[in-house]
């Protein structure tokens, strides 16, 4: 067989790359992510579903920006993936505080990498910011763009009022997604739209001009519910690609009681159409959507430690292992 030499390096490195997961675990599976025909496939062309949770905002849950976390993560929780929200809101943020966030997505980012897990870094952001989020996304694309296990989200939650998709929303992607592409041509990046990316489908009626490009959608159990379903329904038949880096169980506000009913119906909706989620959050902030009680330590987690919405989410991250043991092998339980 003939390859040309430039193929023959790519193929190299996606197989040196995935060769370096520890085996039995998600990157090992898959390898480096694509998007073909509104799926996010694996490096063997495979349709791959990511299930996994979000940290909690970086400047208010330091503690699980932590190596302990994200292995628990990996060997208890049996997450695929696991989403840093870099902070970009606020005056205690990355926009501030650099270093000190680039710090905190470098040590999850390698934690993600030792046990084999893909890793979203998000610029947890309502407004836009694009210096910052340029700045912040090409120094991670210059340090990791080369390993499979990096997905980059550059806009978490656009506002709502006054913001709209074709005139603001999308000119920011195509700015620094575009800024990512320089440094890294093809790791895999998720976009936000406006309405708390909700607005998935006005997205996909007017895309973003990128390969290996998904949308996120968001969702919040006990506030949305076949209407929200309904817009994502509609961004696939447009022929995007779905990823929900974000949800909760309960109320939008992060807070109120957990809608069992609504979140069942949407992780039926999200199986059925093979769409991947990371739950909001690993954090132990005083309200339902935290997965752990106020005073949670990193890691090794007891039952007690877990809040109700801790509890449904594990299990059902564990049930969704179990069905795909060939990705688990090298994964036991700790407990
Ligand atoms: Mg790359």
């Amino acid at each position: 067989m003939s390859l040309r030499p430039a193929a023959l390096a790519v193929v190299l490195a996606a197989s040196g790359a995935a060769a370096e997961a520890p085996a039995g675990t998600p990157v090992a599976c898959h390898g480096a992510l694509a998007v073909k025909d509104g799926r996010i496939i694996g490096a063997h062309g495979e349709p791959v579903t990511l299930r996994g949770m979000s940290l909690f905002w970086s400047q208010w849950a330091p503690q699980y920006y932590t190596a302990e976390t994200v292995e628990w993560l990996a060997k208890d929780w049996k997450v695929d993936v696991v989403r840093a929200a870099i902070a970009a809101e606020g005056n205690d943020s990355a926009r501030q505080h650099f270093d000190r966030e680039f710090g905190k997505a470098s040590t999850v980012i390698d934690a993600a990498v030792a046990n084999g897990l893909y890793v979203v870094v998000d610029w947890h952001a309502h407004r836009a910011y694009p210096e910052e989020a340029e700045r912040f996304l090409t120094a991670i694309a210059e340090k990791y763009g080369h390993l499979p296990n990096l997905i980059y989200e550059d806009w978490n939650e656009p506002l709502r009022d006054g913001v709209d998709w074709s005139r603001d929303v999308k000119p920011y992607h195509v700015r620094v997604i575009g800024a990512i592409r320089a440094v890294d041509p093809d790791n895999l990046v998720i976009a936000g739209s406006p309405s708390w990316s909700q607005d998935v489908d006005v997205a996909a009626a007017d895309p973003l001009p990128f390969t290996n490009l998904a949308y996120t959608l968001h969702y919040y159990a006990a506030t949305h519910g076949e209407e929200l379903r309904d817009k994502g329904d509609a961004a696939l038949v447009e022929g995007a690609a779905l990823l929900i880096t974000e949800f909760g169980t309960v109320e939008a506000t992060g807070n109120g009681p957990i809608d069992h009913a609504e979140s069942e119906a949407w992780w039926d909706w999200a199986e059925a159409r093979g769409i991947g989620w990371m739950a909001w959050s690993i954090g132990d902030r005083d309200e339902t959507s935290a997965a752990l009680k106020p005073g949670t330590p990193p890691a090794r987690w007891s039952e007690a430690d877990l809040t109700e919405s801790g509890k449904l989410l594990r299990g059902k991250l564990r049930a969704a292992a179990g069905r795909n043991p060939a990705c688990q092998q090298a994964r036991p339980g700790l407990r």
